[in-house]
């Protein structure tokens, strides 16, 4: 059964195709990941995978459940969980805060009867940060971190909610090159039985991350299939090649 699986989808702004009909079915486990030039529809893709945009066409299928146009919050229910390719965190709450409020969250969207006592979800909290070597930063105010730490942050945020399906948007982009490689360390670590759907145009880790690559072009699946074969695909080679 795959973890999550879309069936034609469209999406349009206005006069433009984002989305010409994609389908793509992804099994638990697996690193896939989503490449294709600027504007391709990644993120767009995301968005509707991710129910932020209802497509105005086709189906979407979370643990064979049809989702199709669910709210975020439904979908964090089923295990999913996203970062951001723009920040979205509290400038004035701490790096602690950020996680424990995650926490939060995931336990209320669990229906927990009981609250999970604070001092219990500040330990987890403190975890999942040293885990992602935000450690020492915990009573940092988000205001003061550098934008790759923030970036960190927000997978923090995202990892405490232990999901089923990660959904990462470039988390390499903006970040230095000791930061790019920690996030890939950390990435590389996460347990394998996480689904983790993968946008990223640092080519040569998206290829070397994934057991399967998905190239979008012009908002439609150019090429699938395991990274070596995608790679080498003249039709995959020319679109990067042509910009
Ligand atoms: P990618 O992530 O592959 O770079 P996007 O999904 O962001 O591509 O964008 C795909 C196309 O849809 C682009 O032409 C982009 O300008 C357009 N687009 C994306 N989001 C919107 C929006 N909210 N309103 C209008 N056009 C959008
Ligand atoms: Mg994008």
């Amino acid at each position: 059964m795959p973890v999550l699986q879309v069936k034609g989808v469209y999406k349009s702004f206005g006069g433009l195709l984002a989305l010409a009909g994609v389908s793509l079915a992804v099994e638990r486990g697996e690193r896939r990941s989503l490449v294709g030039p600027n504007g391709a529809g990644k993120s767009t893709f995301f968005r509707v995978i991710g129910g932020e945009h209802r497509p105005d066409r086709g189906e979407v299928f979370l643990f064979d459940q049809r989702v199709t146009g669910w709210p975020p919050h439904r979908l964090a229910r089923l295990g999913m969980a996203r970062t951001f390719q723009t920040s979205s965190l509290f400038p004035e709450k701490t790096v602690l805060e950020h996680v424990i409020l995650a926490l939060l969250v995931r336990d209320r969207l669990r229906r927990r009867f009981w609250p999970t006592p604070l001092h219990h979800l500040e330990a987890e909290a403190r975890e999942v940060l040293a885990r992602l070597g935000l450690e020492g930063r915990e009573g940092v105010e988000v205001r003061f971190l550098s934008y790759g730490e923030q970036r960190q942050v927000e997978l923090a945020m995202a990892l405490a909610q232990v999901p089923l399906l990660l959904l990462l948007d470039e988390p390499l982009a903006g970040l230095s090159e000791e930061e790019r490689h920690r996030i890939r360390e950390i990435l590389k670590g996460l347990p394998r039985d996480m689904t983790i759907l993968l946008i990223e145009h640092d080519l040569d880790f998206a290829y070397a991350f994934a057991d399967r690559v998905t190239v979008l072009h012009q908002g439609q699946v150019l090429a699938e299939g395991l990274p070596g074969e995608v790679r080498r695909d003249p039709r995959v080679v020319e679109v990067y090649v042509g910009g």
